[in-house]
């Protein structure tokens, strides 16, 4: 690791003028993806601003949704009572993801900033890297590698999000708060990830120095159900190869409301709205189902490698939505 200076700052103001006042510095919240990063030599900050000690940690509720500080960790936000029983899918999501020990350890806007898990991107010795390096190519594509991405990617690079919550949140709405140089924002976090087709070294739509401070999560309807299936190679301590979180509201089995986000697939978590759209009005069952997984996976983009992953992610959301339903095989 080379050396950085390293700031502890005690308001968000000062963390903010601290970032921006230096272009090569970055925040440290929980450290579980920045320290390794550093360590491996991915990336090489001159500057790390800690902002462990801000006061952005806690849970809320009121008529808006769950307000979720920046630097509530993984696992204060499963334990959370309005998540038991109001956010199954985010419960699930967490806790699905690492360990107890990292989500002990992982805030909540770290999660939504954890950096491409591309075995490629994450070692330096790789000079093809359009995400580290830009116009240096994309040494995975020449690859058989499982783990890309199919959804929003292209030659220039195919990582994937690996977010298991960032899946969660983007199939309900959740909306990101911001505090930067220019004030304070919100942002949907539908339109918080850029895809890595286009740019793949800007990952969000982020200002140099923009703090995330929380996270709004709108309520689904109370007769909604809902849920999140992750398929991996190992039961836990595992990355997704697909995911999905749905959430459906029926009435006498005809769909009157849907939400659907892949994971595991995308260089984003993938919100489809092209499923939503078969899902909703149809009757509960099989064929819709199959027909909404068949709309979610259009236009992927596959290497021999990940080309598995188009019959993984429909399956995988086929059982998620037949799991929340209750609609037998
Ligand atoms: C072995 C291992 C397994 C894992 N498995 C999973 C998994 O299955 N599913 C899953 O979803 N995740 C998984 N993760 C990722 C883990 O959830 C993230 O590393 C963690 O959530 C990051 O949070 P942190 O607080 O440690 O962030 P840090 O490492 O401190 O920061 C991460 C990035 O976010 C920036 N940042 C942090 N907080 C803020 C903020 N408030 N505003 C602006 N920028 C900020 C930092 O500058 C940095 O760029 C795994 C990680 C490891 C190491």
């Amino acid at each position: 690791m080379l050396p950085f200076d390293y700031a502890r700052a005690t308001d968000v103001d000062e963390a903010v003028n601290l970032l921006a006042a230096d272009t090569n510095a970055s925040y440290l919240a929980g450290g579980t993806t920045q320290l390794d990063l550093m360590k491996d030599g991915v990336l090489a900050p001159e500057r790390l601003v800690d902002i462990t000690r801000l006061p952005m940690r806690g849970i809320t509720r009121d008529d808006d949704g769950l307000h979720v500080a920046a630097l509530t960790t993984m696992e204060e936000l499963a334990a959370d009572s309005t998540v038991v029983e109001d956010f199954p899918l985010v419960r699930q999501a967490l806790l699905l993801g690492a360990s107890t020990q990292l989500r002990n350890m992982a805030t909540i806007g770290g999660n939504l900033l954890q950096r491409a898990r591309c075995r490629y991107f994450r070692d330096p010795g790789v000079a093809e890297c359009n995400k580290r390096e830009p116009g240096s190519g994309c040494a995975a594509v020449a690859d058989s590698a499982r783990m890309h991405a199919i959804l929003g990617v292209s030659e220039r690079c195919v990582a994937l999000h690996a977010s298991d919550l960032a899946v969660a949140l983007v199939a309900l709405d959740a909306v990101v708060h911001l505090q930067g140089m220019s004030g304070r924002r919100s942002v949907p976090l539908t339109q918080f990830y850029r895809e890595a087709r286009t740019s793949p070294d800007v990952e969000n739509v982020l200002v140099h120095g923009e703090l995330i401070t929380g996270v709004t999560i709108p309520f689904l309807p109370a007769t909604a159900t809902s849920g999140y299936l992750k398929v991996r190679d190992r039961a836990s301590y595992e990355f997704a190869l697909a995911s999905a979180a749905v959430a459906l509201v029926t009435q006498d089995g005809t769909i009157g409301q849907a939400r659907v986000a892949l994971g595991g697939v995308g260089s984003k978590p993938w919100r489809s709205l092209e499923a939503e759209q078969v899902l909703t009005d149809a009757p509960a069952n099989e064929e819709t189902f199959r027909e909404a997984a068949a709309a979610a996976v259009q236009g992927a983009w596959t290497l021999p490698g990940t080309a598995f992953k188009v019959e993984l992610a429909q399956r995988t959301l086929v059982r998620a939505l037949r799991n929340i339903s209750g609609v037998a095989q």
